[in-house]
């Protein structure tokens, strides 16, 4: 290939960390300046420059335009070169994944379609109905290992971004590369198009996706069904398919329909029940009791609230012996129309007529705070600013240390902040929350609190289906991500009130989580990678990508 090729490919490209030999070897020279960096002041220099922009977007931007890994046309040297993308994201990881994830990544999927100039990932519409194994043979790439996919009707707390959404399979796919080790060239972002019903999108003339309203139906698992037979058929039966950010009245069947056939897990309900379930069993040391004698209460009943509940009740039975429908008595939902109670199982969505609990109905949080007095409450509805002040104190009332999770994302959806749940329970609550939070002063203390992010699950998850040959996902191995997360945190974090190890440690802690997986894969028969490394901490780090440049001779 001619030097000037070898700089337009972000997978090859090292800008000026080509060495001398190198640039004699394939017809550079000249078209570098003669300054030879190392990728240590490259990325110096990057970061130098990114820190330079004082929006989050214009990060978010210069960070994707560094990524991209098809590049039509290609003005500078320095940019577009994925291993010094993923070298920043490692080394900076809690600077850059709130540019590259949540809180910024809403903000990029909401404004898509006017900063992209570049395709990311594979749009498969209904235009393509009948294609879609040719589509998926347009890609460059042939060894696929994980696909996340979305059909963008529920972009994190932000509802129906349609096509728009491709941000969010992007953004979590370099989180597997960067967080995880899986190689980029294994990660395929997938966007299903089947329409938007945000008519602020359908009326925007740059809308960049199908005009119409959502198709739903047969038309709508038709089309998902064609993408995972082609899926099957080009990819075998070990590629991952991870669903993200699909709407609840599609995401549940969608994860029991292909939970038989195909390798698939669902973030929102899975990878979130596992993350949330560590930073609860962690919290223990610091809030007292076992599992079992605590009491539950989530403000939603979607996906993350129902997936979550019924994760810690599985938990909760495997320590009690007691029958799941016993443990579950113990957590109580709120949703838009107050406490699911009994009375109310008629017309309940089906995930939710588990936890249709005997109790006289009860309208809002706050009175569901003062009557059920749960010790631990979880915000999982996607509405920000929703536990009040009054919510909080009722909470402090009623515990020594309260635990609040606020899971909503991005940031403005989030239940309450830090700050306000700090405050409010006069420094007493442990807390954590999805997007970030930098830590706060109260009283003279300062309190750090951590991320409840799915980020910390599903890239060792996915790395320990990968590296173990997984064909099927199975709750134990949520289970073992949970209890390998659990464990990472140190008697250090727990000094400061953490309940999350900090993601500065991410890829050690993937290791252990891909290790804790793989190990669970190989007990249940699930896995095909045979026979079974011995040691599976030391071989999930073995296979994780690192972003060193490669000699090129
Ligand atoms: P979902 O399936 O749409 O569920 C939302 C739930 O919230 C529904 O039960 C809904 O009630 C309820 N709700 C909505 N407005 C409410 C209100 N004003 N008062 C009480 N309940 C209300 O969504 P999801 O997938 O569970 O996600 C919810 C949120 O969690 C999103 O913001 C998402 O970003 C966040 N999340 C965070 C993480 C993380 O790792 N931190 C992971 C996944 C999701 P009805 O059923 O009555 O409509
Ligand atoms: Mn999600």
């Amino acid at each position: 290939a001619s030097g000037w090729s070898l700089l337009r490919d972000p997978q090859y490209n090292k800008g000026l960390a080509f060495s001398e030999k190198e640039r004699d070897a394939h017809y550079l020279r000249g078209l570098l300046p003669p300054t030879v960096l190392t990728q240590l002041l490259q990325e110096k220099k990057l970061m130098h420059n990114i820190r330079q922009y004082k929006v989050p977007l214009q990060k978010y931007v210069a960070m994707m335009e560094l990524q991209a890994r098809i590049s039509t046309f290609c003005c500078c040297i320095q940019e577009r070169n994925e291993r010094l993308f993923y070298k920043l994201l490692i080394d900076n990881v809690e600077e850059l994944l709130p540019v590259v994830y949540t809180p910024t990544v809403g903000e990029a999927c909401q404004k898509y379609g006017s900063i992209f100039r570049r395709p990311q990932g594979l749009y498969i519409s209904l235009k393509e109905r009948g294609k879609v194994l040719e589509v998926l043979k347009n890609w460059p790439e042939r060894n696929i290992q994980v696909i996340v996919v979305t059909d963008g009707e529920r972009i994190l707390g932000l509802g129906d971004l349609g096509c728009q959404g491709m941000g969010i399979p992007v953004g979590k796919l370099a989180l597997y590369t960067a967080l995880g080790g899986v190689r980029p060239s294994a990660c395929l972002p997938v966007t299903i198009d089947v329409g938007t019903n945000n008519e602020t999108l359908l009326k925007d003339e740059f809308y960049i996706g199908l005009r119409q309203k959502r198709a739903t139906g047969q038309e709508y698992y038709d089309l998902l069904d064609e993408f995972m037979t082609a899926v099957k058929q080009n990819y075998g039966e070990k590629v991952l398919v991870q669903f993200e950010d699909f709407a609840n009245h599609n995401a549940f069947e969608l994860l029991a329909k292909y939970g038989t056939t195909h390798l698939v897990f669902n973030d929102d309900i899975q990878g979130t029940a596992s993350v949330v379930l560590a930073g609860v069993v962690a919290a223990l040391k610091l809030i007292g009791g076992t599992l079992p004698e605590h009491k539950f209460l989530f403000l939603g009943a979607g996906e993350a609230g129902t997936g979550i509940a019924e994760l810690i009740a599985l938990e909760m039975s495997k320590q009690t012996k007691a029958p799941i429908e016993e443990s579950r008595k113990k957590i109580w939902l709120v949703d838009s129309k107050g406490l699911i109670v009994s009375s109310r199982k008629n017309s309940l969505q089906h995930f939710k007529k588990p936890w249709a609990h005997e109790h006289e109905p009860v309208n809002s949080l706050l009175e569901a705070v003062k009557v059920i007095k749960p010790t631990v409450l979880i915000g999982s509805s996607g509405v920000g600013k929703t536990f009040t002040k009054e919510v909080v104190e009722a909470m402090t009332s009623n515990n020594d240390k309260p635990l609040i999770l606020a899971l909503s994302n991005p940031t403005s959806q989030s239940e309450c902040t830090a700050e306000e749940a700090y405050q409010w329970s006069e420094g007493r609550a442990i807390f954590a929350s999805g997007s970030p939070f930098d830590p706060v002063e109260y009283k003279g203390k300062v309190y750090a609190s951590g991320q409840a992010n799915n980020a910390y699950i599903f890239p060792g998850f996915g790395l320990g289906l990968v590296i173990s040959g997984a064909i099927r996902v199975h709750d134990d191995m949520l289970l073992a991500a949970s209890e390998a997360l659990a464990t990472q945190v140190s008697e250090e974090n727990y000094k400061n009130g953490l309940i999350y190890p900090p993601f500065s440690n991410i890829r050690k802690i993937s290791a252990n989580i891909a290790a804790n997986v793989a190990a669970k894969a190989y007990e249940l028969g699930l896995a095909t990678r045979l026979p079974r490394p011995q040691d599976l901490v030391k071989y999930a780090e073995s296979c994780m990508y690192t972003p060193v440049y490669r000699n090129y001779r």
